[in-house]
């Protein structure tokens, strides 16, 4: 390995306000300096992957980009931290993808604290089936769990739950014994949400804006994954005492609320992020998924795409059609 090493990348470039993803030849020099050089064999597709490839700045601010904001592979040359070559690793969150070239190249070269040993028994596939939308699915579920969230209080909605997030959220509240209630836009993809295990789906007018200040109390707790007025909706049906997990803004950015549901109900609002937690914390939960808390049909049904399918994956997110979990695969 040397710095003139080739490797191909889906690369994004600005031209005239316009931004285009393609396959790119760089070479291991165009990478930034960092600790840990990885031979990237997979990566995974998120929201926030289609956010950078379309030039959002708030995501990427320079181009040309390599996006990709989940990596697995092998470390190549490690110069500090406690990897050496040979080690499998998976890197998700922090900068990378967004300001630092991310997992839809090749290579990778990143800090040393970015770097998470590959649980027990997974292979580089399948730590980027979870990526990180399960890891905020983990959270999101962990989160209710830490508040106090059981089975026999009652039902857990997911909302957006045939995306990346929520169809992981949906299996493994399901797995963890919860009754699921499945939000989800798409009609087509109700057998697929109840083969994950939701008991009941229910199409997005389940949180179409009413007037009134709260409603019926319908769901014990729940995970949010698209944020804007769905999540104030369904602020206004949690049982007293009841929790939701807030992870997404697909629906929008603003929340527009009252204090009711906090002080009648003693709702709680739990924001998760994934990006920027410490990796012990990002380690937990990968541990919980190669463990007992494994998404067996998520695993199975989860897609592989090449670099040359990118672009139309990408799109499909920002346009609300996407589903389940997607894999790049760089040898396809
Ligand atoms: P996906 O696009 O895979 O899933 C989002 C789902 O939300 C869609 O599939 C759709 O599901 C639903 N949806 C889309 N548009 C709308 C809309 N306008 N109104 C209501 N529902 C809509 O994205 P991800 O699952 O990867 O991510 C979900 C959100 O979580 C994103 O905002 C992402 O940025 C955020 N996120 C946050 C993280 C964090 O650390 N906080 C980490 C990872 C993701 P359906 O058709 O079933 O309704």
């Amino acid at each position: 390995m040397t710095n003139d090493t080739e490797f191909k990348a889906w690369r994004v470039q600005e031209q005239d306000g316009e931004y285009e993803g393609s396959e790119q030849t760089l070479h291991v020099s165009d990478l930034p300096e960092n600790d840990v050089l990885i031979k990237v064999s997979h990566s995974s597709l998120n929201y926030k992957d289609a956010l950078s490839a379309s030039g959002n700045k708030g995501v990427t601010r320079n181009f040309p980009h390599t996006p990709g904001i989940d990596a697995a592979g092998e470390v190549v040359e490690a110069s500090s931290g406690s990897f050496s070559a040979g080690d499998q690793v998976l890197v998700t969150g922090y900068d990378l993808g967004m300001n630092t070239d991310g997992g839809f190249g090749e290579y990778i070269r990143v800090p040393a604290e970015w770097c998470v040993a590959m649980p027990k028994g997974w292979s580089a596939r399948t730590a980027m089936i979870y990526g990180t939308a399960g890891l905020t699915a983990g959270l999101c579920v962990q989160k209710l769990l830490t508040m106090g969230a059981r089975p026999e209080q009652g039902k857990v909605a997911v909302s957006g739950a045939s995306g990346a997030v929520g169809s992981v959220a949906v299996e493994l509240l399901a797995s963890l014994g919860f009754e699921v209630v499945a939000i989800s836009g798409k009609q087509d993809h109700a057998d697929a949400l109840k083969n994950l295990g939701a008991t009941e789906v229910l199409g997005r007018e389940a949180l179409a804006a009413e007037k009134k200040p709260m409603l019926k109390p319908a769901y014990a707790n729940a995970v949010d994954t698209v944020g804007g007025g769905p999540l104030a909706e369904l602020l206004k049906q949690i049982h007293p005492g009841g929790s939701v997990s807030c992870c997404g803004l697909v629906a929008g950015p603003q929340l527009e609320t009252t204090v009711l549901p906090f002080i009648l109900r003693g709702n709680n609002l739990l924001g998760v992020d994934s990006v920027e937690i410490p990796l012990s914390d990002k380690q937990s939960v990968w541990d919980k998924f190669a463990g007992d808390w494994a998404c067996r049909k998520t695993e199975a049904s989860a897609r592989d795409i090449g670099r040359g399918e990118l672009d139309g994956a990408l799109k499909a997110f920002l346009k609300g059609e996407s589903s389940g979990k997607i894999v790049l695969d760089h040898s396809k």
